[in-house]
């Protein structure tokens, strides 16, 4: 499987979850759930997620320094499942693949596949543009990017998207369009606007025909400057916008 995305670190931590129902075992009731939750992030700002059960918060820790340091041997590589689990098998030969190590290992797998599984649905709307913003985003397309790999796709209704990209000054004919646009999009939802006409107005800027920015008319999260921005910036926009709404502070495009 080709995939862009590369492993940067694995955090793992200890938590105890209240349980709703106390689960009887034969040491006694228990009233926490242990588990050992797993980030796993890519250079690429994509983070899978997964989580470990285990019998005490305690027991946790020894599988917790296990995950990082397996972490360690893996970065920068493709996050390709198999992959990983091959070269980690190959690693802990001597020891026996068995136990603790096929528990840490299982977390990871899990982590990774959840990170591929990051899909991003976009609708595209030109809001008035001079169409050289959407020859970029057409280049985006292109396979050199491989944004499939990413799990990001354009889609033809805004219902079925995550994401607008907006184009263009919004013009005041397109201005009642882009905001119907935008209810029809399902939350929790992201707006990138794309091209210096769609941050400030650009060479149009504000007048009787140009509402000018696109957060004149809805809310953006995030801004791609340049007239037009070359398809890299698009996607770094695209991918700081994923960034921030996963929590992570560092989203500038
Ligand atoms: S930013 Fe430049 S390329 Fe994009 S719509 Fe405006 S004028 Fe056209």
């Amino acid at each position: 499987m080709k995939t862009p995305l590369h492993i940067r670190a694995v955090q793992a931590r200890a938590v105890a979850a209240p349980m709703k129902r106390p689960l009887a075992t034969s040491t006694g009731k228990l009233t926490e759930a242990a588990l050992l939750l797993l980030d796993l992030h890519t250079e690429e700002g994509v983070v899978g997620r997964s989580y470990l059960f285990g019998i005490g918060k305690h027991n946790l820790a020894p599988i917790a320094k296990l995950v990082e340091a397996m972490a360690g041997m893996l970065k920068d590589d493709a996050l390709v499942p198999f992959e990983i689990e091959k070269k980690l098998r190959a690693r802990y030969t001597l020891l026996g693949v068995h136990n603790i190590v096929l528990f840490a290992m299982a977390g990871i797998d899990m982590a990774a596949w959840d990170a591929l599984g990051q899909a991003l649905t976009i609708r595209e709307v030109d809001a008035g543009s001079c169409n050289g913003c959407e020859l970029e985003i057409h280049a985006v397309n292109n396979p050199y990017y491989n944004l499939e790999g990413l799990g990001i796709r354009f889609v033809a209704s805004p219902r079925h998207a995550d994401m607008l990209l907006v184009t263009g000054p919004v013009t005041r004919n397109m201005a009642l369009a882009l905001r119907r646009t935008y209810d029809a999009t399902p939350a929790p939802k992201l707006v990138v606007a794309v091209g210096d006409c769609g941050c400030n107005g650009g060479i149009f800027g504000e007048g009787y025909a140009s509402c000018g920015r696109v957060s004149n008319v809805i809310p953006v999260d995030v801004t791609v400057p340049g007239c037009p921005p070359p398809p890299l910036a698009i996607l770094r926009g695209i991918l700081a916008a994923l960034r921030r709404s996963r929590g992570d502070p560092a989203t500038d495009a």
